[in-house]
């Protein structure tokens, strides 16, 4: 079976027109974090510019603490990115199943072809053994590797320990080679592969090993371009060498430099939010964080900074990545947040918002009709870095009429004259139910018109209105109020909050 693979795999070698072929790759263990985030936004970049297929693949063999909660998590994350996939556990394929821990049996067959070739062999040290003599290599000032026990053992010993049923790994037999791992940012990296061990392909439990389950899914999901964090360079070795052991030819290796956080140590927790799903939670637009994760190793060699998704596709080549390291700065995340959010419609923002507004108890807003909610956010628009900004001000359309804060009210009792003032804006905002921005404008305009003609500054009977139509003593331009309630009902309003001061002075 395997020779037959490597057959196919020479005649796609010869075919020219191979596509590429990506894979995203990640541990189930834990939410998306934001550093695997750019290395998926990579390999779909790629993928999406050079009508490759992009697939994703779970590496779950660690049973302990891979959940499917955790894959519904970077699905969903992924997802809400904008970036999908050809192939995969959810979807299916050509090269599935799309889960390690569902691959086991070829994996087996490939370890017991190396062990059949003599380039892997059974191991029957324990891990105490090996914990014991690694630390008297390391008392006596050496370095440790595996010094290779069990290479030499001879048959009857191999058959004792058969018969004993001692549980034993499989070890693939390092060759004594220059490895030579060529990277598209890094150049060819050479190492000696007499600084590496002998390092394990199946466990005693019968599970691949890390570096034979990639290397095999790798070849068997004909992977041309492995795009990952710059973490894994020293894996690579390792992976070059089962390439060869296996006569195939290495994908294109891409190692991406790591997310750092502003310090410049790797971004964790301790920096504040690392998982995808936690930014979505904070109120970035996906964009933004998509345009951002991009940027931080990337630039289209120009002045340009705000890039849609598309545009991203179109533009992102593999050669212009940089290879320095990539620094969070939560400061140009929320300026390019704040970019998107001016970039969308009113429609589009009061989409985005629904969620945060039921979540923070504003359903009587999230449930307005269409207009009316995209007049309110349209009149909190330039508060808003992050999505969840606009809460607060959109409050201010739950207030009822007459309820004024303490602090408006006293305002209110403070302005000499209200009452004329209040009486007046009744009078300008007339009857009508309804009013568009340019009806709106002009009744504000009158306002002020009035206002001159009465001798007063604008302000005297401005402040007033907003007072007594929201009760706060804060908001939106006057305008956004007007259009929201209707002049009739702003007008009403202003009633409730007359008769409020009557109530007080008597
Ligand atoms: N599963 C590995 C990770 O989550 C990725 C391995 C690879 O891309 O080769 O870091």
């Amino acid at each position: 079976m395997i020779s037959e693979r490597k057959v196919n795999s020479l005649d796609e070698e010869n075919n020219a027109a191979v596509k590429p072929r990506v894979r995203f790759a990640p541990s189930p263990t834990g939410r998306l974090h934001l550093g695997s985030a750019r290395t998926a936004l990579f390999n779909w970049l790629f993928a999406r510019g050079s009508a490759g297929t992009m697939v994703l693949r779970f590496e779950d063999t660690d049973r302990e603490r891979s959940s499917e909660e955790f894959e519904k998590d970077i699905m969903d994350s992924l997802k809400w990115m904008g970036l999908d996939w050809d192939e995969g556990p959810d979807i299916g394929g050509d090269f599935g199943p799309y889960r390690q821990s569902e691959r086991m049996p070829l994996y087996r067959e490939y370890a017991e072809w190396l062990l059949e070739k003599g380039m892997a062999y059974r191991c029957f040290c324990s891990p105490d053994e090996i914990k014991k003599r690694k630390e008297e290599t390391i008392r006596r000032g050496m370095s440790w590797r595996y010094d290779r026990k069990c290479l030499g053992l001879g048959e009857s010993e191999v058959m004792k320990f058969e018969k004993e049923k001692k549980p034993f790994v499989l070890r693939f037999k390092v060759p004594e080679m220059v490895v030579r791992v060529e990277d598209l940012l890094r150049g060819a990296v050479e190492v000696d592969s007499s600084e590496i061990d002998d390092f394990v392909i199946m466990r005693s439990d019968g599970s691949a090993g890390f570096h034979l389950a990639v290397v095999v899914d790798d070849i068997t999901m004909k992977i041309t371009h492995v795009i990952r964090g710059d973490d894994h360079l020293t894996n690579a070795v390792r992976h070059v060498m089962l390439f060869d052991a296996f006569c195939e030819k290495p994908p294109v290796f891409v190692h991406h430099s790591l997310l750092m956080g502003p310090d410049g140590s790797k971004l964790s927790k301790r920096h504040g939010a690392t998982a995808v799903s936690e930014f979505r939670e904070q109120g970035y637009l996906p964009q933004a964080l998509v345009n951002y994760l991009a940027l931080l190793s990337w630039s289209p060699g120009d002045e340009r900074e705000i890039f849609s998704l598309e545009e991203l596709v179109r533009e992102f080549r593999l050669d212009d990545l940089s290879a320095s390291k990539a620094i969070f700065d939560f400061d140009k995340l929320n300026w390019l947040n704040r970019q998107h959010v001016k970039l969308l419609s009113g429609k589009e923002l009061a989409e985005a918002l629904v969620p945060f507004l039921i979540s923070s108890g504003l359903e009587e807003i999230a449930r307005l009709p269409e207009e009316k909610l995209v007049i309110a956010v349209e009149s909190v628009r330039n508060n808003i870095e992050k999505l969840t900004d606009a809460i607060e001000p959109l409050r201010i359309y739950t207030v009822k009429p007459g309820d004024l804060s303490d602090k408006a009210a006293e305002e209110l009792k403070k302005t000499g004259d209200v009452r004329e003032a209040l009486e007046t804006c009744i009078e300008i905002l007339g009857s009508a139910s309804d009013a568009d921005e340019k009806t709106a404008c002009e009744i504000v305009e009158r306002m002020r018109n009035v206002a001159a003609q009465k001798g007063w500054k604008a302000k005297k009977i401005l402040w007033p209105f907003r007072l007594a139509v929201t009760g706060r003593t804060v908001g939106p331009d006057l305008k956004f109020l007007i259009m929201f309630w209707g002049p009739a009902t702003c007008a009403a309003r202003i009633k409730e909050t007359l008769g409020f001061l009557e109530d007080s002075v008597s």
